[in-house]
């Protein structure tokens, strides 16, 4: 399988660029490559690219450049808010929300949270590595920790706060989100808030219901965990307000000595 790179460098074709020493542990130890073994690379914001290994040091490695792979093409413009969980829940969460398209990560302090410790360099290394491996062309932003009631006060009114209650007030989310898509006065603006392990405070579901820009939805009748009803509620999102009916774009140029290489991994 061919590795794919995320790498915050220009990329342009014919030049050659350096990548740092987690990626040549990558591609010297991991998939044991060599100096002309195709590598595709994308940073977020040029596309993605066909390139090959040029040299290959113990701390860094030279990356050839060659064809545009795939045109840059982003995410849907939707958030995921949600309650800082213990460190494994938070690792699933951002990897697979990495992998569900969501654009920005916004980890927010409510009443019965548990943690309001969020190690951001970790999850932005789980949120590289995810995007690698989903062939994402960019990567999620990973914000500071916020409290509920400071994310509420600098809130961008046109963004519409999809809700996930588990008590209160709630539509089922397909039926919500289906009435909103159908709602011509919405903007492409869009947030998931999920609450943490403790749930949300009364107070703060009746503050939330009551905010104009808010949707508070059902996730059916079961309490599911933070971390599953979060992606859960991102999966049906890009379902029906995303990008869930697109296919995976064909690539403009083929990889590796013959065109008929193996996808990248
Ligand atoms: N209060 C319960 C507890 O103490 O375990 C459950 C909280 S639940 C684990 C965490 C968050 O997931 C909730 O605050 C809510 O945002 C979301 N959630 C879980 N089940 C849900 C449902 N059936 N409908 C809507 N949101 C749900």
């Amino acid at each position: 399988m061919i590795p794919r790179l995320y790498l915050p460098v220009d990329l342009e074709t014919g030049t050659v660029v350096t990548a740092d020493s987690r990626a040549a542990h990558y591609l010297r130890h991991v998939m044991r490559r060599a100096i002309g073994d195709p590598v595709v690379l994308f940073n977020g914001r040029d596309g993605e690219f066909t390139a090959e290994i040029a040299d290959l040091g113990k701390r860094d490695v030279a990356l050839a450049v060659h064809a545009l792979r795939r045109r840059q093409c982003g995410v849907p413009d939707v958030w995921l808010c949600f309650a800082p969980l213990k460190k494994e829940a938070v690792d699933f969460l951002v990897e697979k929300a990495t992998e569900l398209g969501a654009a920005a990560l916004q980890p927010v302090i409510t009443q019965h949270t548990t943690t309001s410790r969020v190690n951001l360099e970790r999850l932005r290394a789980n949120a590289i590595e995810a995007a690698e491996q989903t062939e994402r062309l960019t990567l999620p932003e990973i914000r500071p920790a916020v409290t509920l009631a400071d994310l509420l006060r600098n809130w961008p009114v046109q963004r519409r706060l999809i809700l996930c209650a588990e008590a209160g007030p709630a539509t089922p989310i397909v039926d919500a989100l289906s009435e909103l898509k159908s709602s011509v006065t919405i903007s492409n603006a869009w947030a998931i808030l999920c609450g943490p392990e403790g749930g949300f405070a009364r107070s703060e579901l009746d503050l939330l219901s009551n905010l104009p820009f808010v949707t508070p939805v059902g996730l059916g009748p079961r309490i599911l965990r933070a971390d599953t009803a979060a992606l859960t509620a991102l999966a049906v999102f890009q379902s029906i307000l995303g990008d869930g009916a697109q296919r995976p774009p064909a690539p403009l140029a083929p990889i590796g000595r013959t065109a008929d290489a193996q996808a990248p991994d």
